[in-house]
């Protein structure tokens, strides 16, 4: 997927499949910005009943 600096507009294109989780975190490398990039619910292939 393709995720933007917020604060620059630098663009990153992040590996869907290496995001553990819901969500990737990282610093921008142009300014520094913490950068959230939420994982599309749709790449979900089996989203899990709340068992736990
Ligand atoms: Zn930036």
């Amino acid at each position: 997927m393709l995720v933007f600096c917020e604060e620059c507009g630098r663009k990153y294109l992040l590996d869907n499949e290496k995001i553990e989780g819901m969500e990737a975190r990282f610093k921008c490398e142009s300014c520094d910005h913490l950068i959230v990039a939420k994982k599309p619910e749709d790449t979900l292939k089996d989203p899990t009943p709340s068992e736990k």
